[in-house]
């Protein structure tokens, strides 16, 4: 696979460019918003090519694209690339508006490009325990989801995220996006409403959330709680599902490595449940994209995941600011919040 990367961003030069090419595949330049910072991240990370026009960058010999530019580009970066007949892999949020993430699932589909959302945290193996012991039926039925992802941003990533609404800043965005994919994934539900707080407690007056604390409900009625945040250092990460007959532990969880544990508790007793081979969740994702492509199977994440981990975000973002439950429907009907 050739790739073309979208965006001179902090993802693709830490996680992504090193995974591209550990998987056997070619990352043949980059575009950015402007030249000089093309030219220096492309000398950085050995790209042969930089340009500052999406025409050029898409007029390159590639076979996908990587979208990894802020938030509100997404979705027009990635109209561009199936227009051009690229595959996509991009990343979360896949648009900032319903109705544009499903104008790029629809544009993808018509020009027969595979599209993926880069939901990196499903491709853990501790997830994947979680999800097949679910699927097992060794806790019963799942009764609630706890989510714990609060955290402490980096300072060199300390940017748009806590300041910029515009290009979709604030940890909804962010983090609470990723907690979505996971619980859709793990249960195997969907989310039918949500209800969230969404608040500055560094109190910067960036005017965008840097934690945010939602309770979900799933079809068939359980409820899912979500801790996220940017300025907790101090907690680690854990992915709680608690069904009628067990509860399944996972620390460690919502993270960019193969890390974490997972505990299964039933009557009384904790048993830690091996997790097999611990991949790097980024090439987990890049396999299943490359065999999407040549073979025609799903990707790890798809456009419609995408959407339904957006929409969810979407329905946090309008209960915080509305102080009401917010029911999925309202979200999926095409409101463009
Ligand atoms: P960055 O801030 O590193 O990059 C985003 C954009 O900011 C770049 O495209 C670039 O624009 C611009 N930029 C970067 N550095 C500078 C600079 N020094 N001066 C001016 N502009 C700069 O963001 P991230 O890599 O953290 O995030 C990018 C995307 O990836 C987001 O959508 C985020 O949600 C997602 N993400 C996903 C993760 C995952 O694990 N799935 C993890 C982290 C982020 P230009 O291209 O025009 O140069």
């Amino acid at each position: 696979m050739r790739w073309v990367l979208i965006g001179a961003s902090d993802i693709a030069a830490t996680r992504m460019i090193p995974a591209m090419r550990a998987v056997g595949d070619e990352v043949i330049g980059v575009m950015s918003s402007s030249s000089e910072r093309a030219a220096k991240y492309a000398s950085e990370n050995g790209l042969e090519r930089a340009t500052d026009s999406l025409d050029d960058a898409l007029a390159w010999d590639a076979d996908a694209v990587y979208i990894s530019t802020t938030n509100q580009l997404h979705a027009g970066q990635a109209l561009a690339a199936a227009a051009h007949g690229r595959h996509v892999l991009c990343e979360k949020p896949l648009a900032m508006t319903v109705a544009d993430a499903r104008a790029v699932i629809e544009a993808c589909a018509a020009n027969n490009v595979v599209l993926a959302t880069n939901h990196h945290i499903r491709n853990n193996a501790v997830v994947r325990t979680i999800r097949d012991l679910v699927n097992a039926g060794e806790i019963g039925e799942v009764v609630a989801v706890r989510v714990q992802h609060a955290v402490s941003l980096p300072d060199r990533l300390r940017g748009w995220r806590l300041s910029d609404p515009a290009a979709g800043g604030g940890v909804i965005f962010d983090i609470t996006v990723h907690d979505a994919d996971t619980v859709r994934f793990v249960t195997g539900r969907e989310v039918t409403s949500v209800t969230a707080v969404a608040t500055s407690v560094s109190g910067d007056g960036s005017g965008v959330e840097d934690t945010a604390v939602c309770v979900m409900t799933l079809d068939g009625g359980a409820v899912v709680i979500t801790h996220d945040s940017f300025v907790v250092p101090h907690a680690g990460t854990a992915l709680e599902v608690h069904g009628t007959e067990g509860s399944i532990l996972a620390a460690g969880a919502m993270v960019q490595d193969p890390t974490g544990s997972v505990t299964l508790r039933r009557g009384g007793v904790d048993t830690d449940v091996p997790v097999g081979e611990r991949a790097d969740l980024y090439q987990v994702g890049l396999r299943a994209f490359d065999a999407a492509v040549t073979t025609g199977t799903a990707p790890s994440a798809t456009g419609a995941d995408g959407l339904a981990s957006l929409a969810i975000a979407l329905a946090a973002r309008a209960s915080a600011a509305d102080g009401r439950p917010v029911e999925l429907s309202e979200m999926l009907v095409g409101a463009a919040r």
